[in-house]
């Protein structure tokens, strides 16, 4: 499990004007200095009138100091203490505390600014409300839990900018204020004050401008990018979270994920101290059908088996779909029937018309081992019994699940059960990143029944698979790639399409005229008209890959100042109203929302 206080690197001693020393970094060597520290006042315990010991907290630990003289500082009051380090006394050392085997004496104190009691204890890591915490988010910041994500954030960026520049990779910001994009989450809109009725988009990614940077000639670019997405929050999903995002000139998309795979390794070291293994490669279809999602966790087995040819004549009437998944989970035998009737529910809600379930137990006659406690049981055969636990590998006291649909549903269906079943916590096991390959071009279709890109329209499909987009363009394949880490899709990416021709075909497919894709991504298009090289990019959540690395199951940890699910930021009271002078001013008249009384 991941240790949330563990310091994230050595800490050096960093002096300035007000101070000699940082609190975390006095040990027993430093006996006999005299030392001038500064922080916070954490826990206190006075021990008569005249004794109280302190813990002063900075961002690097704390240090117990002694006063004997007669002070009043209360919690979190901001302090000075001058003194002289010395060793603990016989048996009062702190084994648990990096600077447990000292204390600093003789102590004089400064006050140098008093504080109200604080809404919550900064030393506990208590479960504090979240609301309070994001309220008070300046004083969820001192907190050693905070701190060491953010700073565990900051070395993760180091890194990735480090491996980037080492790649010869350039740095280009690009705007915020610009154009939609056609990436398919809705977009926040800025109103124009000089242009009345006209709105600025705030880019979901830098796309379009990392294209045109490639046109441009700049051959290799690279930004930790912040991007900004009007979509439900949850988990893993802010507004505004940040990206490496990199395009790069004359490469293929193996150039691509090596360039990544490099950044990625690297963060991963500069955070946990461990280089994890080359990355993987897994193809979508194999994604889908052994793991049934395309963001696999691999931290565990449970894979899907198939046993539609086995079960091609069957006579039970619940296993009628084209394909039958089947997958098991170890010791699952145990769940109850409720909690059973729940994952059939959550099945039918991914889709599936039913979930078939199988309890593995010992069998009682002395032919067989294992026999199979369900509803359905009396209707197999011999064979398809032997199948089920031949193929799923069950041993007693493991329960089967198998749906019976479309190899998609199937699979998707049995994807999400595996995930609820099987995923340890983000904090436990090893990191497993791979790369999902060969996703299909194409996914769903829009209210037209036009198909819809899986990435976004600019994807190149893979030149072998051209001649299909007229015929099934469903099985055309893409050259994009996603990073996947312990479930979590961390990123993605395509080569891109820079050859009009194909660009004009794929159009086509997606329904999209001229005239409109004119409108839409004009500029992109007539860029592609002055001489565009081959490009091919990728683009990854850091917030994402922070929280794993810190063992976070939700990105809020590992952001400064985020907003709750509903979207607010609790700290600023954002988003608030605008007073009528400033809506005149940009031409806005708000209109009540539905369902708010007029008055
Ligand atoms: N712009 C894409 C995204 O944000 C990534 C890419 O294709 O480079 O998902």
């Amino acid at each position: 499990m991941t240790d949330h206080t563990a310091p994230i690197g050595p800490i050096e001693n960093r002096p300035t004007a007000l101070r000699t020393h940082l609190c975390g970094v006095l040990r027993g060597s430093d006996e006999g200095a005299k030392v001038r520290v500064c922080g916070w006042v954490g826990r206190r315990r006075e021990h008569g009138e005249h004794l109280a010991f302190i813990d002063l907290r900075d961002h690097t630990g704390v240090i117990q100091c002694v006063i004997d003289t007669k002070v009043d500082v209360r919690s979190e009051w901001v302090i000075a203490i001058e003194g002289t380090v010395r060793r603990r006394p016989e048996g009062t050392v702190n084994p648990g505390l990096d600077t447990g085997e000292v204390e600093v004496g003789d102590c004089t104190v400064v006050v140098l600014n008093e504080a109200e009691p604080p809404p919550f204890s900064v030393d506990d890591r208590d479960e504090s409300d979240e609301q309070v915490r994001l309220r008070y988010r300046y004083i969820d910041l001192r907190r050693p839990r905070m701190q060491r994500n953010l700073r565990l954030r900051a070395r993760v960026n180091a890194a990735i900018r480090a491996a980037m520049d080492r790649q010869g990779f350039c740095e280009v910001e690009t705007p915020l204020l610009w154009a939609p994009t056609p990436e398919g989450s809705r977009e926040f809109s800025v109103p124009s004050r000089l242009h009345h009725g006209s709105f600025y988009a705030l880019p979901q990614s830098p796309q379009l401008a990392k294209q045109l940077l490639m046109v441009g000639g700049f051959d290799r670019y690279y930004q930790i990018a912040r991007c900004l997405r009007d979509e439900d929050l949850r988990a893993d999903r802010q507004f505004e979270f940040s990206q490496l995002d990199m395009e790069v000139s004359f490469a293929t998309q193996d150039d691509v994920m090596a360039y990544v795979s490099e950044a990625v390794l690297d963060a991963a070291e500069a955070a946990t101290g461990e280089r994890p293994p080359p990355i993987t490669h897994m193809t979508w279809a194999d994604a889908l059908d052994r793991f049934g999602t395309d963001k696999p966790d691999l931290r565990f087995g449970m894979e899907l088996v198939d046993l539609a040819a086995e079960f091609e004549k069957t006579e039970v009437r619940a296993f009628s779909g084209s394909h039958l998944k089947a997958l098991c989970v170890p010791g699952g035998a145990a769940l109850t029937r409720s909690r059973l009737d729940a994952l059939g529910e959550q099945a039918k809600r991914a889709g599936a018309a039913g979930l078939a379930w199988f309890r593995v137990t010992a069998a009682e006659g002395a032919s067989a081992t294992l026999a199979l406690d369900s509803p359905l049981d009396r209707f197999l055969s011999d064979t398809e019994r032997v199948a089920l636990l031949e193929k799923t590998g069950a041993k007693e006291g493991d329960l089967i699940l198998a749906v019976s649909d479309t190899h998609r549903i199937a699979c998707t269906t049995l994807g999400t059960l595996r995930a609820a079943l099987g995923s340890p916590p983000v904090g436990q096991g090893p990191h497993c990143y791979v790369w999902v390959v060969d996703f299909p071009m194409f996914d769903g279709v829009d209210a037209g029944g036009n198909p819809q890109p899986a990435h976004h329209p600019f994807t190149m499909p893979y030149e072998d698979d051209l001649p299909l987009l007229d015929t099934v363009p469903f099985a055309v394949r893409s050259q994009a790639y996603d990073l996947v880490l312990n479930g979590w899709e961390l990123g993605s990416g395509s080569v891109r399409i820079h050859r009009r021709d194909i660009q004009s075909r794929i159009f086509d497919t997606l329904g999209i005229s001229t005239e409109e894709a004119e409108k839409r991504f004009g500029f992109l298009l007539s860029a592609f008209r002055y001489g565009a090289p081959p490009h091919a990019g990728f683009a990854f959540g850091i917030d994402r890959l922070a929280a794993v690395l810190a063992g976070e199951e939700n990105i809020r940890e590992v952001i400064a100042y985020p907003k709750t699910q509903s979207g607010a930021d609790l700290l600023t009271g954002a988003p608030g109203a605008l007073p009528a002078s400033a809506l005149a001013e940009l031409g806005i008249r708000t209109v009540p929302s539905p369902g708010t009384a007029s008055t």
